[in-house]
């Protein structure tokens, strides 16, 4: 159909994920609904058949890992891995999304807490929250509670939200924000530069980090305004304090225009794809 050729040309040049379908659609409805209980009880020990792969982040200096961000994964038995991008829009259909994203943030804890018995190195942890996340009430104390149960410190995590969750500037969803904070957590603006991105959000919002998104970084090589704008935005985020990362990197070409901008880090294929986390340890490991 249609909807599949687009899905499937969306996904090409990415992961080696199958074609998306409604069978494949209806079927994770279907199973996701069922373990749902299980996963509001956000039992980090449930085997859901969801994993966590990591993405490095890396300093653009030297390629050396100075980070990771934890995706979602699923791993069908006999369709292989599929996209976040396609069953995290229908999670988001409902509260189902709450409880996947907190089943990933008590995995990551369990990770961390992991690697620390094992005496193995690891590197602040990027989680992605949603932005239904920041209707829950209990989002703060429930980030706290679950960081204290694995013995971790909210400074060891980082959480990456899009701007869709201050859309409304809803005075609870800002005190959400603060509280996470205030807290010791990290926060990132995920997919800035895209969307209704303004200015507004970086004076309003308490964030330490800026994500560029990686269809910014894509426009870089084409295009000279591109990248004059690009270079203005990193000026203005860095006097303003943030430090500042770019997504979706994968030419040669543009680490060099992000670092003649004055851009430091970044995440993409070029340097490392998502991998299981068990990989990420080992890699991480080796460098240190
Ligand atoms: P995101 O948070 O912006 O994550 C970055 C996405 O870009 C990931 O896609 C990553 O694999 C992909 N990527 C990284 N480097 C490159 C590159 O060089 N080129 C290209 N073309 N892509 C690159 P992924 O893993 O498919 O995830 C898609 C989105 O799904 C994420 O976008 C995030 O919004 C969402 N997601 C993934 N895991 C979770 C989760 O646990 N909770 C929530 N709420 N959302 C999640
Ligand atoms: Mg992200
Ligand atoms: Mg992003
Ligand atoms: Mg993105």
């Amino acid at each position: 159909s249609a909807q599949t050729a687009m899905t499937a040309a969306k996904q090409s040049g990415r992961e080696n994920y199958r074609f998306y379908d409604e069978t494949i659609s209806n079927e994770m409805r279907q199973r996701l609904m069922l373990e749902q209980q299980l996963i509001l009880a956000t039992e980090p020990n449930a085997d859901l058949g969801l994993q966590l792969y990591l993405q490095p982040k890396v300093a653009l200096s030297d390629s050396r890992v100075i980070g990771a961000e934890v995706l979602l994964r699923w791993e069908h038995p006999e369709k292989g891995l599929i996209s976040p991008a396609d069953f995290i829009p229908l999670a988001e259909e409902s509260r189902l999304i709450v409880a996947l994203d907190r089943w990933v943030f008590a995995r990551s804890c369990r990770l961390l807490r992991d690697c620390r018995r094992e005496g193995r190195p690891m590197p602040r942890i990027s989680i992605n929250l949603s932005a239904r996340q920041f209707q829950e009430p209990d989002l703060v104390s429930w980030c706290l509670e679950t960081v204290k149960r694995f013995g971790v410190e909210p400074g060891e995590l980082e959480l990456e939200i899009t701007e869709t969750a201050f859309i409304d500037f809803a005075d609870c969803v800002l005190e959400r924000l603060h509280g996470l904070r205030e807290a010791g957590f990290n926060l990132a603006l995920d997919d800035f530069g895209t969307g209704y991105s303004s200015l507004t959000y970086l004076r309003r919002l308490p964030l330490d980090v800026v994500k560029i998104d990686r269809d910014f970084v894509a426009d870089l090589c084409r295009d000279g305004k591109a990248s004059t704008l690009l270079q203005g935005l990193i000026q203005l985020l860095d006097k303003l304090e943030f430090d500042v990362i770019a997504e979706g990197i994968e030419q040669v070409e543009q680490v060099a225009l992000l670092q003649g901008i004055g851009c430091k880090s970044g995440q993409g294929f070029l340097f490392h794809r998502p991998m299981p986390a068990e990989s990420f340890v080992a890699l991480y490991q080796s460098e240190q």
